[in-house]
């Protein structure tokens, strides 16, 4: 048995006892998970949780299920590492990096709240799960969906990465391809899930499935030796995981296992759709949905479902935002690339560039504990770098040839060096 306790409206507050429903009868608000907290931290403890599986699930009274996990049970725990050579080449001494690049299966955080939801549809008697998606979240539902034995549909805008498209079509599941941006598909697709009996993962079955994303922040503050860092900078697309990383935090210090929720959030989003990082910076209340055109796909969500949460979880935290144009995307992927051998997606080229930012600003302190969070992977998204980086020399399979390619590298050198 689980010790979440059922639902709450996130707006006025209504309790609702577990169930498939999302949103509040009475107000229409989002309904979010509420567990025993005082009945699980006299459980639980720190050290209990340590010795736990090396997997997100080592957190599982924490997470939103009754009884075992049916999927996904490799999930998470994924590396924290001092980014040295990043650090000097942006000016801080101790960042880290969090990086679910090389989450399971399917290299993204969405492989976290995938193996949530999933796992909750199973208890609900679901037979059939669907997504609307950006393409990270798609190429996850179909692995985990497939490898648990349960049909998927996944919805995507038609204009996607191609190895996003192909990395949901390998699994054999049903794919429809939408003329229309993320938002258009998402809104087809409240309307389907309410024609069908199916479990879509981020939209009936939302407030479980979110709150796969708090895995992030525990696994921060465990691999920190159960601290919480001064700053965390945050790809933000619905804005779910930002939100997440907050209530995570927040209920660890609840249970008193890390001294203080202290950290500083930032939403990081591509200039080309920034309505978070628009509404943060102008300081108003409301979130202004947009019309995205950006590289960064997967962060291409004009109307954010989470956004309003999430900018108070960016208030309440002291935080800030910062927006990149697609160059500086770019940029970003190549220096995370080039100082730590790390090759990520738009998102992270996001999230690095944003981080530049925000430095320079004097938001960031070089002894500050920063942690940027790297949640896809460059292999996914690699038509964006075309004619980013340097060709390989082409030659014949001859030594002569090699000899004369090295003669001339040398002789570039010489005249850089008469030159400079
Ligand atoms: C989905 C996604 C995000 C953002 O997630 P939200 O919770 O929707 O804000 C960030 N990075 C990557 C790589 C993603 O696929």
């Amino acid at each position: 048995m689980g010790y979440s306790t059922g639902l709450v409206c996130r707006v006025c507050g209504k309790r609702y006892e577990e169930s498939p429903l999302y949103v509040c009868e009475d107000c229409f608000g989002p309904l979010e998970v509420t567990y025993d907290y005082e009945f699980l931290g006299r459980k639980f403890s720190p050290e209990t949780i340590s010795r736990g599986p090396n997997s997100m699930w080592r957190y599982w009274p924490l997470l939103p299920l009754q009884g075992e996990p049916k999927v996904g049970l490799e999930v998470g725990f994924t590396p924290l590492f001092h980014a040295k050579r990043l650090g000097d080449a942006l000016g801080l001494k101790r960042l880290f990096i969090k990086n679910d690049a090389v989450n399971h299966p399917t290299l993204s955080f969405k492989d976290r709240v995938v193996a949530v939801s999933v796992s909750k549809a199973v208890e609900f008697g679901f037979d059939t799960v669907a997504c609307a998606s950006t393409g990270n979240l798609a190429n996850s539902l179909a692995a985990q969906a497939t490898a648990a034995g349960l049909r998927s549909l996944i919805f995507i805008p038609a204009d996607i990465e191609e190895a996003k498209i192909v990395g949901t079509t390998v699994y054999g599941t049903e794919v429809v391809a939408v003329r229309g941006n993320y938002d258009q598909v998402n809104r087809l697709c409240s309307e389907v899930a309410s024609q069908y009996p199916w479990a879509f993962v981020n939209i009936n079955l939302r407030p479980y499935y979110s709150e796969g994303s708090k895995t992030f922040a525990f696994e921060i503050a465990e691999q920190l030796g159960w601290q919480c860092p001064d700053h965390i900078v945050i790809p933000v697309a619905g804005c779910s995981l930002l939100t997440k990383i907050w209530k995570g935090l927040t209920e660890l210090e609840e249970l008193g296992w890390i001294p203080k929720n202290k950290a500083r959030l930032y939403a990081a989003q591509p200039s080309g759709c920034s309505p978070v990082a628009t509404a943060v910076k102008n300081g108003w209340d409301t979130i202004k949905p947009v019309k995205p055109n950006t590289i960064a796909k997967s962060l291409a969500i004009g109307n954010p479902a989470d956004g309003l949460f999430g900018l108070g979880a960016i208030r309440q935290s002291g935080g800030y935002a910062e927006d990149v144009s697609d160059r500086e995307i770019i940029e970003g992927i190549l220096l995370l690339a080039k100082t730590e051998g790390i090759f990520t997606e738009t998102a992270g080229g996001v999230v690095v560039a944003a981080t530049r930012k925000l430095v320079r600003e004097g938001r960031i302190g070089k002894d500050d504990l920063t942690v940027l969070a790297i949640t896809g992977n460059g292999l996914k998204t690699q038509d964006a770098l075309v004619g980013a980086t340097r060709r390989p020399s082409i030659i014949d399979p001859t030594l002569e040839d090699f000899v004369a390619l090295e003669e001339q590298k040398e002789r570039r050198q010489r005249k850089n060096v008469s030159l400079g």
